[in-house]
């Protein structure tokens, strides 16, 4: 049996495991374990790769803000091309959203009423009529998953990280001061601390090694790319409904990602694409937007993983050493650089500083606190 020891294993490699990972490297030697041949094969290579500061639960809008910093400006070497690029947000009401995107407005940061008129000098494929109010977050960007991702398993490595693909940890226990990983191959990683980024197998991670699950419910969120026929949607802001029932996001200049924003529970899985989710979300698409579709080029669906309150875990959980960093739901990419640095500063038990707001928000214990009380 190959045995190799650490200072800190991370379960999963997608984005929560990436940069855990990143961030622990500067102090530790880190061992990233993934289930599968690629790294960010699940979620993370499945994502709409959005910024939006007023998304999500309090603890990800603060995760949200604070990684902006990062976008801008990433450290040196990290990524050969800008992490971002500007793409505002505007939310459309039809006339029964207009008091649901009224709060919004009232509520949001940076968020403002904009005449329809000047919606469809943007967007001319929207219908007149289908929409009685609008709004535009303009600080918002589209974020390059793949360089993010890449730049903090960069950085693992550099640090002298280890990541093993084909590695499923399938047997997880604590002896002598340690936490062991065993993988499909046999092979036994160790260290003092292990981190549980495994996204929608959080919970199932948690049970392997013996802890009680968190309630972790994954929810499967579909996407298809169209042709916005004679549109050159590239420059186009993403563009939704203040309901939730549909949004679109250019990807190129003659493709359209249109999503129904569907959320539908599944267990953990290969999600893959419900030709009734694909064709409610042309439909929806449709009462907005005058774009006829003939053909979908590409579908796909991937799970966005929530807590039973809908903030992130990231901290220790009940046992000496096991830290949670789970429930990154749709919003994992835009709170990646924050809630890395955060769980960070958790393992190496430091001031979280500015993130101190967020602590008691994504205790991993406060679901069990909860249901003792
Ligand atoms: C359609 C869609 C649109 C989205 N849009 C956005 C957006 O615009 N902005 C945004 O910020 N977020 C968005 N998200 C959410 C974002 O993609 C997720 O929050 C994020 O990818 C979660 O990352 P993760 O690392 O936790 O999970 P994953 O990427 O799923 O990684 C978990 C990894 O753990 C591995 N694993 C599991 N069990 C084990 C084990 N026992 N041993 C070893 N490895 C294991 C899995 O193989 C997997 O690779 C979207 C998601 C979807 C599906």
């Amino acid at each position: 049996m190959e045995h190799h020891a650490f200072d800190a294993i991370v379960i999963g490699a997608g984005i929560a495991g990436a940069t855990a990972a990143a961030h622990l490297s500067a102090t530790r030697r880190v061992a990233l374990l993934e289930a599968e041949e690629t790294a960010g094969y699940h979620a993370t290579g499945r994502s709409a790769a959005i910024w939006i500061r007023n998304y999500g639960s309090p603890d990800a809008r603060i995760f949200t803000a604070a990684s902006r910093g990062f976008f801008e400006a990433p450290p040196p070497g990290f990524a050969d091309a800008p992490l971002m690029r500007a793409r505002p947000v505007v939310h459309l009401a039809p006339a029964d959203q207009v008091a649901d995107l009224r709060a919004m407005i009232a509520e949001g940061a940076d968020m403002r009423e904009i005449p329809l008129d000047r919606v469809r000098a943007m967007v001319p494929a929207l219908r007149p009529g289908y929409a009685a109010l609008a709004a535009i977050e303009a600080d918002c960007f589209d974020i390059d998953v793949a360089a993010m991702h890449q730049g903090f398993l960069r950085q693992a490595r550099a640090a002298g990280g280890a990541l093993a693909l084909r590695s499923r940890a399938g047997r997880i226990w604590r002896q002598g001061g340690a936490w062991h990983a065993e993988t499909a191959s046999g092979a036994v990683f160790s260290a003092p601390v292990v981190v549980n980024a495994a996204g929608a197998w959080g919970d199932e991670v948690a049970r392997i090694a013996g802890l009680a699950p968190i309630g972790l419910q994954p929810k499967r969120r579909t996407a298809c790319i169209i042709d916005p026929g004679a549109h050159d949607c590239a420059d186009w802001p993403l563009l939704g409904d203040a309901g939730h029932s549909w949004y679109v996001r250019a990807e190129a200049r003659r493709k359209l990602m249109v999503s129904p924003a569907d959320e539908t529970d599944s267990d953990p899985c290969d999600a893959q694409p419900d030709e009734f989710d694909v064709a409610v979300a042309v439909d929806r698409m449709q009462q907005a937007l005058e774009i006829p579709v003939s053909r979908i080029e590409h579908r796909w669906a991937g799970l966005r993983s929530f807590t039973p309150d809908r903030g992130l875990a990231i901290g220790v959980g009940t046992e000496k050493g096991f830290f949670w960093m789970v429930g990154q739901g749709g919003y994992g990419m835009q709170t990646a650089p924050a809630a890395g640095r955060l769980l960070a500063a958790l393992v190496a038990g430091q001031d979280p500083g500015d993130l101190a707001a967020a602590v008691p928000l994504c205790d991993p214990l406060r679901f069990a606190r909860k249901a003792a009380a």
